[in-house]
């Protein structure tokens, strides 16, 4: 049922002298920014695309503001960053870090800011986290927008596994989830020019020199842990990158180019098998897109219950040139066959495939225009729904050591229209969001707004 906007109350401001203060710091840091000059006059702002949309959610709405411009945090909400209670960890397939500042924050209505270290995107200020010393606020030029909660640490996060990792690194928490990246590396970049554009895993990889491959046992051991949690975790959630075996993996006929990375995930779902009887278990898994022998095996010899596989753009000259890797190796036609397949052997609602939403517009081969791009975006959607195949969209994050590096993300108002298609779309097919939603997920505008 659609829902109105309320009117935008803060129930918890700062104390007047404490919000000064804190206008005051804000302003000074808006004063040093190096971004953009009067790029808030190019776009609609947060209030008129809220005005413009009075059904979308103003949380939601502000989660996506806040995850296209990013987060930075003044020396007093650092200052209130507990180490021993909050997550200020992180190993992810673009992004590690054990510094200093929150890996992500929550909102007050539960809604999960999944900001994976996104800072800015270097064209727009980014938000920024405040703290008036009893709790930590959302604020833009100086204005506190809405309490922010910084996400909590699990206590397996200081463990060890008896190989000497710290278990962080093996599994990572989100307030949903748990998640593995047993890839941790993507074998499209060993082929010159053949890694996706808006991809910062080589680069993260390098620059945290990583292994390439987590230890099965490492991931049993530290699941172990994770499960002991109280009340936590919906799902384990699986997803690396690419891992092509035999010795030409774009040659195709040459056996299953995939085989390799399908052991793997076989052998993972099975040793992790014990621990829900050996039975299916709730969970995901993100790989590249398997053939249907590959996705049966899944399917029957394992414990998963949904499979993605990202098309990342839906459109097919488009992902010839963002995904080249992908293009080569199956082909746009040969990825929706497989998801399509998927869907079949999985069942209806447990197959999507993921967009990095926005990148369609990316320069200078992407649409032209905000509107062409969601036109033909929703089109093909649609094509893929009709076949159980649905569609989830993350906001695209423009990261250092990515191809796009220093690109310009589309509009807020365009992710507003993204994210009301694609729900709308998988409302009127009937087709259930759990897989992906805000309890699974909390990644996707568009899947929280199943909420509503
Ligand atoms: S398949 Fe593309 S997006 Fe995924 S890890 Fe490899 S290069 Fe990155």
């Amino acid at each position: 049922m659609a829902r109105t906007i309320a009117a935008r109350t803060i129930s918890a401001k700062p104390s007047p002298t404490k919000a000064l203060a804190v206008k005051t710091r804000q302003a000074n840091m808006a004063n040093t920014a190096p971004i953009g000059a009067g790029w808030r006059d190019l776009e609609p702002s947060l209030a008129e695309v809220g005005r413009k949309y009075p059904a979308f959610p103003p949380m939601v709405l502000l989660k996506t503001d806040v995850q296209r411009r990013g987060v930075a945090y003044t020396p007093e909400a650092l200052a209130h960053v507990n180490p021993a209670k909050h997550m200020t960890t992180i190993r992810s397939n673009y992004y590690d870090s054990a510094g200093a500042q929150p890996v992500s924050l929550t909102l007050r209505d539960g809604t999960s800011l999944y900001l994976e270290g996104f800072l800015e995107d270097g064209h727009r200020e980014p938000y920024v986290v405040d703290h008036d010393g009893r709790r930590a606020f959302l604020t833009d030029r100086g204005e506190a927008l809405e309490e922010v909660e910084y996400w909590e640490k699990p206590a397996f996060y200081d463990k060890f596994t008896r190989s000497g990792k710290p278990m962080w690194q093996i599994v990572s928490a989100r307030p949903q989830r748990y998640t593995i990246h047993p890839k941790q590396f993507c074998d499209f970049w060993k082929f010159k020019g053949q890694g996706c554009k808006f991809c910062a895993m080589d680069a993260n990889f390098r620059k945290n020199r990583k292994e390439p491959l987590l230890s099965v046992d490492d991931v049993v051991e530290t699941v172990a842990e994770a499960l002991k949690e109280p009340g936590a975790s919906q799902s384990l959630f699986f997803t690396g990158g690419s891992l092509l075996g035999g010795k030409d993996p774009f040659g195709r006929g040459q056996g299953d180019p995939l085989g390799a990375e399908l052991e793997l995930y076989l052998g993972l779902l099975k040793a992790l098998g014990q621990f829900f009887g050996n039975g299916k278990f709730p969970s995901q898994l993100i790989s590249t897109a398997f053939d249907e022998r590959g996705l049966r095996r899944l399917w029957e010899e394992t414990g998963l219950m949904s499979y993605t596989a990202d098309l990342e753009v839906l459109d097919e000259k488009l992902f010839g040139w963002i995904c080249p890797g992908k293009a080569k190796l199956i082909g746009y036609r040969g990825w929706k066959e497989r998801l399509v397949a998927a869907a079949d052997i999985f069942g209806r609602g447990n197959v999507n495939t993921g967009l990095v939403g926005g990148v369609e517009l990316a320069k200078p081969k992407g649409f032209a225009t905000e509107d062409e791009a969601l036109e033909a975006t929703l089109s093909e959607a649609a094509s893929l729904i009709k076949h159980g195949v649905w569609v989830v969209s993350c906001v695209w994050r423009v990261l250092g050591g990515s191809v796009f590096f220093g690109q310009k993300t589309p509009s807020l108002d365009y992710y507003a229209r993204l994210s009301l298609g694609l729900d709308g779309l998988r409302r009127a097919a009937n087709i259930p969001a759990d897989l992906d939603n805000y309890r699974r997920c909390g990644n996707h505008p568009d899947t929280d707004l199943a909420r509503v």
